[in-house]
Order: C-alpha cells, then structure tokens, then sequence
C-alpha cells in the first residue's frame, strides 16, 4: 500500500499500544470508522510503537476493535517499521537548511519557559529557540555532554487548521523536535509522514492533539504533504472533569463486562453521548446515524458502573 493514489482517502485510528483502551478510546475509535466508512473512505489503523509498548497491548487493542463492530484495511501499520523513512524526511529537512540540534532537557526548556513568563498563546510548552543560534564550537561543546535532538526550524509565525468540530484553531509553530535525543523520530513528524503513507486525508482522534493539528500541518505542507481534514473529539472525563484513567475503575471493555455490562449496553452509553438518543446498541447503528451525530466541544462525563453493591464508586476490576 502507498499513500499516493486510493481515491476517495481514507480515515484512520492511531492508537499508542501502551495500554489497554479505555470507553473513551473506543468512542473515539467508532467515531474515526464511521466518518470513514459514511464518506466511502479506507479505514486504517496504525500501532503507534515508537514511545511506551505494553507487552500483548496491540492484540487487545484489535481484539477490542473488532469486538466491537470496527473493521479495517489491513494491513495494520507499525509505525516502528517506518523510522528510516522518518529520519529520511529529516535529511531532506536538514539538507534545506530547517534543522538545527538541539542539547536542552525537557526541564532546561521548562525553566526557559517560566523565566520568560510563559508560554506563547495557544502553544503550549513551545520551545523558546534556546538552541538555535548556537556557533558550530558551542555545538561541538555540548554534544560532549549530551546527544542532541533534532529540531525544525521554524519562522515563528501562526498556523491554522480547520477542525469539524472546533472551527478555526490557530497555534504558534514552534521549533518542535523531529528526532529525539535517542534518536528516534518524534511524534509530530512520524504521524504526519504515516498518515500521508496510508493515504490518509481524514483525522478524527481525541481533542488532547487538537494543539498539535497547527504544527502537524504546516509541516505537512512543508514536506509537500496532502492536507487533511481534522475532527478532534472531545476527551472523556470521569466525575472530578480529570480525563478518564484505569484507576477511576471500569474503564476498558473487559473490566465492564466483569462488571456485568453488556457490550449493547455500553454502546448505548457511547449512543447517548453523541447525541444519538437511546436506541443505539451497535457501532453500526452509529454509523447509521452518523449524520445526527452532535459533536460540542465539551467533554463526555463518564461515571463508570460499581462493581459490586456496597463498593464505593470506582473499584477496579483487576
Ligand atoms: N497515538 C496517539 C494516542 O494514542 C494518537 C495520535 C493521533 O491520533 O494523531 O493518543
């Protein structure tokens, strides 16, 4: 498979297989396959495995998917798999003079942020250029200290990306890094290289990247990259408005089954949350309805059910 041709697009679900996913994962995830699937799109996944690995994590991610009712097109892309083309991408920047290296730690570079009073409006921890300027002896000096990362060069200026369901979003592009200091590639540039390579021209994922979609498309667009068209879901949160953990209790499918739910009955939930009334009891059913589909910017509230009488509230189920 290339990402060059394969008319009309495709959509796509990127999950990090750290972990297994929670109600609001897969929320995200029916929503991702049926935009796809109700515009005659591709659906694609991708192992985003460049960062924390969860032994067994992936096949419980897919076994989940599948389980409920999302199909995809193989095959399943392991992001791992493409880091040379990554850092060939960083050559090519590198070679038109976009880069530079960079020998902060992420504490060096929150200091810098706090001594200037903050970061930029609407571009959280964006790097304040410490090491841009650096001679080629104050280079030569520190990487005897530490291995460098790769940075893009930028030219500071705002970009603005059009999101479904946010509107306009507009965020300063900052020197981000495009390979770490182990040097393998960093997110912002591995998800914009593998979402051109699956053809993908439609991001649907949770509403945490919304800040990210500005950077990612002017570097996409840097890198002669197709656009793609955005819509950021708003997060799930439990009782307190913090987004949804393990710990607030039956949180992923498994441990709402040992909870004695049903899998109608939580996509009954995930139904209702979209605005879709109370009938829904499938991921098809979503699809079905998803040109009713009411998509705020606020966040989904998710109490998870008590495990047994008398537990007070969240209890884990393993
Ligand atoms: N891998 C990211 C996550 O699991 C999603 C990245 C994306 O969709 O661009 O949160």
């Amino acid at each position: 498979m290339n990402g060059t041709t394969d008319q009309p697009g495709a959509g796509r679900y990127a999950p990090s297989p750290s972990g297994d996913l929670h109600i609001g994962n897969l929320r995200t995830a029916i929503l991702a396959w049926a935009f796809a699937r109700s515009e005659a799109k591709r659906f694609v996944l991708r192992a985003e495995d460049l960062d924390r690995v969860a032994e067994g994590a992936q096949q419980r991610q897919l076994r989940d998917l599948a389980s409920i009712g999302i199909d995809w097109d193989p095959p399943v892309l392991q992001q791992s798999q493409r880091e040379d083309h990554h850092r060939a991408a960083v050559a090519e920047l590198t070679a038109r003079g976009l880069t530079y290296e960079c020998y902060c730690t992420r504490r060096e570079v929150q200091a810098e942020i706090a001594a200037a009073g903050g970061a930029p409006h609407g571009a959280p921890g964006a790097y304040p250029g410490t090491c841009r300027d650096l001679t080629e002896a104050q280079r030569r000096e520190r990487r005897r200290h530490r291995p460098p990362a790769v940075r893009l060069r930028t030219d500071g200026s705002p970009a603005t990306i059009r999101d479904r369901v946010f509107g306009n979003v507009t965020a300063l592009v900052d020197d981000m890094v495009l390979l770490r200091n182990d040097g393998r590639p960093a997110y912002n540039l591995a998800v914009v290289l593998d979402d051109a390579f699956q053809g993908v021209d439609q991001v649907v994922r949770g509403d945490d990247l919304l800040t990210s979609a500005p950077r990612q498309s002017y570097l996409a667009r840097l890198l002669d990259l197709p656009p793609v068209d955005y819509i950021h879901v708003p997060l799930v949160v439990n009782d307190d408005g913090r987004r949804l953990a393990k710990r607030d209790g039956a949180v992923t499918l498994e441990d709402l089954y040992a909870a004695g739910c049903s899998l109608p009955e939580v996509m009954g939930w995930i139904g209702r949350s979209l605005g879709l009334g109370d009938t829904v009891r499938s991921a098809a059913e979503v699809l079905a309805g998803i040109d009713r589909v009411h998509l705020t910017g606020g966040p989904w509230v998710f109490r998870p059910p008590v495990h047994s009488p008398g537990s007070a509230g969240a209890t884990t189920a393993r």
